[in-house]
């Protein structure tokens, strides 16, 4: 694996879908997923220049963020369970993928206890897949409001997972209307929201192209994860199953 070949590739190919567009790079910013990598992984990418990394369990968090350099900035990326939101309001600055008002009242307490405010993104499962967590459409809209009033909580925008496709292009709609959403959100709140993180590996590029301000990458810049037994096991673990 290197690295530094692999975010060359990246940064150059985030360019030319800006440049598609208009778009300014400035205006992409990227998320290394660092999910099942260690902390060396981590001090690698720093020294490359990025700062931004993404974890999806607060389990895994809380082994691996105290070994990693402090100037590292995390966003919680994965599904939180209510019980763990002190911890994500101290290991994270920004929590991507709250998609319930009983999850966001939950960490809304937290920060309160905290003495802070936590930036959030709404999780919108946009293809209405079964697997996936989320916000149907509707509900978000229906719950747009109630969200906006917890007031430890700041609403910065959308986040969407895309439903996993053969061909890149198969997933533009979901993106689309992803924009569409935040749109419909910013007339309910009066005002801009200025994040829509959209975009992994196999598509970020497309996710640009449709207005993705934080796009989430982790295999395209570090390989492969570990096999998925041992992911299943973790699974296990962090949701008390094992
Ligand atoms: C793992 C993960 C990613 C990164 O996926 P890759 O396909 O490895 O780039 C992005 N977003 C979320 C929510 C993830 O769990």
């Amino acid at each position: 694996m290197d690295l530094a070949a692999n975010l060359a590739s990246i940064q150059q190919r985030i360019m030319v879908a800006c440049a598609r567009v208009g778009r300014d790079v400035d205006s992409v910013r990227l998320v290394a997923v660092t999910k099942n990598h260690p902390p060396e992984t981590i001090r690698a990418s720093m020294d490359l220049g990025l700062t931004l990394f993404g974890e999806n369990k607060v389990q895994e968090a809380r082994a691996k963020i105290p070994l990693c350099p402090s100037a590292a900035r995390w966003h919680f990326i994965g599904h939180l369970q209510s019980n763990k939101c002190r911890e994500a309001a101290h290991y994270f600055e920004m929590i991507e993928g709250l998609d319930s008002l009983h999850l966001a009242q939950e960490l809304n307490k937290a920060c309160e206890k905290a003495s802070k405010t936590l930036p959030i993104l709404l999780e919108v499962n946009v293809a209405g897949e079964a697997s996936k967590f989320g916000y149907r459409p509707e509900a978000l809209l229906a719950e747009f409001k109630e969200l906006n009033s917890l007031s430890r909580l700041e609403i910065h925008g959308l986040m969407t997972v895309a439903p996993w496709s053969a061909t890149p292009e198969q997933v533009r709609p979901i993106f689309r209307r992803l924009g569409e959403l935040k749109t419909q959100c910013e007339q309910i709140l009066g005002a801009p929201l200025p994040e829509l993180s959209m975009g992994m590996s196999g598509d970020f590029e497309i996710a640009i192209e449709e207005g993705a301000t934080l796009i989430r990458i982790g295999t395209a810049l570090f390989g492969p994860r570990a096999a998925a037994n041992k992911i299943a096991k973790e699974r296990a673990v962090d949701e008390g199953l094992d």
